[in-house]
């Protein structure tokens, strides 16, 4: 019910075109009615030959009824998909909104091709209900009193038969149905979006599964998906042929006991014999407006699961509590005072009471084995999720009370994953800041020394990067990635295993260029690689969530301790 609710509250400003939609459906079934209605009147009067003026108004009203069917019919098509196309727009929009706010913590229980799914699939779902489920029911109810009030001019009988028929018809057959189908409609739309999940997966994954020679056994696990999808489409189109089959049945039957019904009262001439055919076609017409409501269970059902998916994940509690209030982002010192944070309660804490301060201006590595806490440590000051124990200061206020999109527009980042987007190498750097001038363009071209990269690009950086920049080169990326740090010219910056990947060459070239991008910016490194450290103002080696060195290079090779060892070893390999 309280799906529902929402799915009805989603309508919005839409109701009055929806309303306007309803009143069409009405008028184009009526319109129906009566042209069938005044078509047989026609022909029966015909068969007494009359004179052509007496049947002039029939001929007029077959004439009106034809063509008002016609456009009432397109009128409400029309207006009732313009709008229903406009709301699910609406919808996309405001889930993906949802989940910007979701990202990245909350995001990860997901597949990516899970939330694809729901972003395409489920909200094209939400279609039928908008279009199949809220207005036929309405509709059903006023024409069936609009016949119902027709037909008790003639007898009190037909008018028991025909709101009979529509009971059985608009609420006995759905309720059969939705007994017969059960969970069927929640499974189909499950079974589809895991479908789709899965695929998404294996175009995304497809170079490793060739590389491990695995395709064929995706290839099998689509096939169950698919079997299963099919078993379950199959189930549910046998039904709606059923459902359709016993439609006509009853509209039949009911047209059968309406002649029952009348014959007799043209025998005893209580009804004039003309209108025989006008009441059964007319009672006839009046049931395209209750043989949509069968199916309209059915759109329910997959509506209902569909939304539910949906809710399901924007209504889940991200990760960081929105502040609206502080906004005046200061750049500050960074004081960390005895913080400590885990994932989730159940689980291990990955920080254990870590300090440490970094001042203005200043370079800071974080170094420390596999799984220390590193990344972490960066997904806080990004508020990519809060912090539970101790504390973290800029300038003179909690990092939680910053607004975290604010926040995030004073850290330039340069990640080892940095995406890029299926756009030129223009629009690629211009995200970091999508105002920027041509100059400033140029000027972060230049300084991340690009140029002879884009020299040898036949459309210079109007060319086109490809799907998450396959076209390009590891190092050509990080290029980029640093193009986009000076172009947004944060005040802090954080490089996040900047040349992870790279070949040793290009590794001290990057590097080189970082350098000139640290330059009058505080700066954080996470590092694998202990080479270039002797830059740094500070060192902090990291170990299972706990700070157990911290200094400058010279004074921790000296005590030769853990940073020492990995220095060592790292060196000898090399
Ligand atoms: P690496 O150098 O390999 O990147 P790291 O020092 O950066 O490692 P983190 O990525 O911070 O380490 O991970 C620290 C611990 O937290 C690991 O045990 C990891 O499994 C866990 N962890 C990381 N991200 C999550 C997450 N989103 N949910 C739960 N646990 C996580």
């Amino acid at each position: 019910m309280n799906i529902l609710i929402r799915l009805l509250n989603i309508i919005g400003s839409a109701w009055s075109a929806m309303l306007v939609a309803l009143i069409f459906g009405c008028l184009t079934i009526g319109s129906n009615i009566g042209l069938l209605a005044t078509s047989a009147y026609l022909i029966s009067s015909a068969a007494l030959h009359p004179s052509i003026t007496e049947l002039s108004v029939a001929i007029v009203g077959v004439r009106f009824f034809g063509i008002s069917r016609a456009v009432f019919r397109y009128l409400e098509r029309y207006i009732s998909h313009d709008a229903t196309f406009r709301l699910l727009g609406t919808v996309r929009v405001w889930f993906y909104t949802k989940l910007e706010k979701l990202a990245p913590a909350r995001l990860m229980q997901w597949q990516s091709g899970e939330l694809l799914s729901t972003i395409v699939g489920d909200v094209e779902t939400l279609k039928e209900f908008y279009l199949r489920v809220l207005a036929p029911p309405l509709i059903a109810i006023l024409i069936l009193i609009g016949t119902c009030l027709f037909l008790a001019h003639y007898s009190m009988n037909l008018v028991y038969l025909l709101i009979g028929a529509f009971f059985i018809l608009g609420l006995l057959l759905p309720i059969l149905i939705q007994f017969l189908q059960k969970n069927r409609a929640h499974e189909l739309v499950a079974t589809r979006s895991e479908l789709r999940a899965q695929f998404v997966d294996s175009m995304t994954g497809i170079v490793e599964l060739a590389a491990f020679g695995k395709t064929e056994q995706q290839a099998q696990i689509l096939n169950r998906i698919n079997q299963r999808f099919f078993t379950l489409q199959n189930y549910v189109s046998k039904l709606s042929g059923l459902t359709e089959a016993l439609g006509l049945l009853i509209v039949n039957s009911t047209v059968w006991m309406i002649l029952y019904l009348t014959i007799p009262l043209v025998q005893d001439g209580q009804m004039n014999g003309v209108y025989l055919a006008v009441i059964v076609l007319a009672a006839q017409s009046s049931f395209e407006a209750v043989l949509p409501l069968p199916l309209a269970i059915h759109y329910l059902a997959e509506s209902i699961a569909a939304a539910r998916r949906l809710f399901r994940i924007v209504d889940t509690e991200p990760a960081v509590s929105e502040v609206t209030g502080r906004e005046d982002i200061s750049h500050g010192k960074i004081d960390v005072k005895n913080l400590s944070f885990s994932y989730s309660s159940q689980s291990r804490l990955v920080l254990d009471n870590i300090s440490f301060s970094i001042d203005v201006g200043q370079r800071l590595a974080i170094v420390g084995p596999s799984g220390a806490g590193k990344s972490t440590l960066l997904h806080l000051f990004l508020r990519f999720w809060d912090y539970q124990q101790g504390s973290i200061r800029l300038g003179d206020h909690e990092l939680k009370e910053y607004n975290a999109q604010q926040l995030r527009t004073i850290f330039g980042v340069v990640s080892q994953q940095t995406h890029l987007f299926n756009a030129s190498i223009r629009d690629n750097i211009r995200l970091a800041k999508p105002d920027a001038s041509e100059e400033q363009l140029n000027q972060a071209i230049e300084h991340a020394e690009m140029d002879a990269f884009l020299a040898g690009l036949p459309q210079g950086y109007d060319t086109m990067v490809g799907q998450n920049g396959y076209a390009l080169s590891g190092g050509e990326r990080q290029r980029i990635a640093i193009a986009r740090a000076l172009l947004k010219n944060a005040p802090i910056l954080i490089l996040d295993e900047p040349t992870v990947g790279l070949d040793a060459l290009t590794e001290q070239l990057i590097m080189e260029t970082i350098k000139k991008l640290m330059v009058g910016r505080t700066t954080i490194i996470i590092t694998h690689r202990l080479t270039g450290l002797e830059m740094m103002d500070e060192i902090i080696v990291l170990e299972s969530g706990r700070i157990v060195e911290q200094g400058q290079q010279s004074g921790l090779l000296a005590k030769q301790q853990l940073f020492y060892q990995l220095w060592h070893l790292q060196h000898d390999v090399l």
